[in-house]
């Protein structure tokens, strides 16, 4: 905390794997005496940058980037980009952190990084957009490449924002490669990179309910945030024979108790760029509430809260349990504070952490890299079919490394544990650097 102060999310992020890599240290004393823990905690580096641009009316902006490069032991950076104007330093070190073991658990060659900017897309025009994406770009170029640092989206940033970003690293470097993840498809995009999270998130907690003798069929699902996760997460819980009621932006939720209709969400989400709250215009039997924390008083089988970090405290994780939730996957990045986890964990409420449960974008990013470097393409079902097996290996590993040591059934110990063996070993092969 002294060495990284104003930075809470950072300090959540780190205390919690810390503490349960604790078994870890005691087995194996050799990678304390290496400084592995102190190492792994210190970003490799830091870039922050200024990110100037032109408004349609001619004002002068100025923006912060932001690309963390915090460990590239078994694989080069591999992360998103966020644009939210709540992104400063500790918010991109606590995602940054949490990539390395994240990446590390997809079984892929990747480390990890994190990057963005506290640019606000939101009510911007296209040209604002390319403006913005282009300046960040211009700086951001120096740092990366397909062999050093690779991003991908996040909050705030989807394929257009890629677009423009890889349009303009082609431009400055000169050179067509696989330096971006998520791109379009007629430019080394990846089938079903886009549906990757949602659709992993899925698969991963239908391992998870699986292992119980459960599924999704015939569960009530809320899901919250309308972004790429929830869209794709909807998309696959359906598929796999669930209701979702609710979605939810910043604003508001929407409860709709005859099931979600996705076409809608896609056109106003998607196409429009507009409001959640526009669902009841649409469909008015469904109802608007103000106000997004509401949408975990909705009683649910099954929760997938996908928007963002700290979503779900204490007092809504109790709510959930009482109205006989049975089962959590985090599809954001630790959506749920730590007395909220501690409360699914001791009512044996199935909790599926981020690292795991969301896994399932970055893997495809990752397919994406070899897929480029290979100059080649996979269809979208031998893609999709990588990634139902990736998720369910991640499942395995984390499970199996629970049990392993002494915290069967408790997924957040089990996933820190399986993500970190493979990094400190690299880590520890390596030497001090
Ligand atoms: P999008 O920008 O597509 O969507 C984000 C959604 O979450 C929007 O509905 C947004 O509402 C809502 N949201 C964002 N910030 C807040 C906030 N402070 N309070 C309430 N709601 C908020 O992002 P993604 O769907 O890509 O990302 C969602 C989460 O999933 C993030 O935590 C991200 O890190 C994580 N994730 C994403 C991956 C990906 O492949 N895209 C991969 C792994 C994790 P509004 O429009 O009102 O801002």
């Amino acid at each position: 905390v002294k060495r990284n102060p104003g930075e809470p999310e950072f300090h959540q992020a780190v205390k919690e794997v810390l503490e349960s890599l604790e078994p870890v240290a005691l087995k194996h004393p050799e990678w304390v005496e290496a400084g592995i823990f102190d190492r792994l905690v210190e970003p490799e580096r830091q870039i922050i940058f200024r990110v100037p641009w032109v408004s349609d009316d001619g004002t002068v902006n100025v923006n912060r980037g932001f690309r963390v490069e915090f460990n590239s032991a078994i694989g080069p950076y591999k992360g998103g980009l966020r644009f939210h104007p709540s992104v400063y330093v500790g918010i991109i070190k606590f995602l940054g952190f949490e990539q390395i073991l994240k990446n590390s658990l997809t079984g892929l060659p990747i480390g990890g990084g994190k990057g963005g900017s506290d640019f606000d897309p939101k009510g911007k025009s296209d040209r604002e957009i390319m403006n913005f994406c282009q300046s960040f770009m211009t700086e951001l170029q120096r740092h990366i490449g397909p062999d050093t640092d690779v991003p991908a989206g996040d909050i705030g940033v989807g394929g257009r924002e890629i677009g423009y970003m890889y349009g303009q690293y082609r431009r400055i470097r000169n050179e067509f490669t696989g330096v971006l993840t998520g791109k379009g498809l007629t430019y080394g995009g990846s089938l079903a990179r886009t549906e990757a999270t949602g659709y992993g998130m899925c698969y991963f907690v239908e391992e998870m309910l699986k292992a119980k003798g459960n599924s999704f069929k015939g569960k009530t699902v809320v899901i919250s945030g309308s972004g790429n996760v929830a869209i794709y997460g909807t998309q696959k819980a359906t598929e796999l024979g669930g209701k979702v009621v609710a979605l939810s932006d910043s604003g508001g939720y929407i409860y709709d108790p005859s099931g979600i209709n996705l076409d809608t969400v896609k056109q106003i989400k998607e196409i429009e760029r507009k409001r959640i709250s526009e669902y009841v215009k649409h469909h008015p039997h469904a109802e608007y509430h103000e106000g997004c924390a509401g949408i975990w008083t909705i009683k649910c089988d099954i929760a997938l809260p996908s928007a963002t970090q700290n979503e779900i405290d204490e007092a809504s994780a109790r709510i959930l349990v009482e109205n006989g939730c049975i089962a959590v996957g985090e599809g954001a990045n630790m959506p749920s504070t730590p007395e909220a986890v501690e409360v699914f964990l001791s009512n044996k409420v199935l909790f599926g952490p981020a690292k795991a449960a969301n896994a399932g974008g970055v893997a495809t990013s990752a397919l994406e890299m070899s897929q480029n470097s290979m100059r080649y393409s996979w269809t979208f079902e031998e893609v999709d079919a990588k990634l139902q097996q990736i998720m369910a290996d991640i499942y395995k590993n984390a499970s199996e490394a629970a049990k392993e040591y002494g915290a069967e059934d408790n997924l957040v110990i089990g996933a820190n544990i399986a993500g970190f063996l493979k990094v400190a070993e690299a880590m520890y092969a390596q030497g001090v650097i």
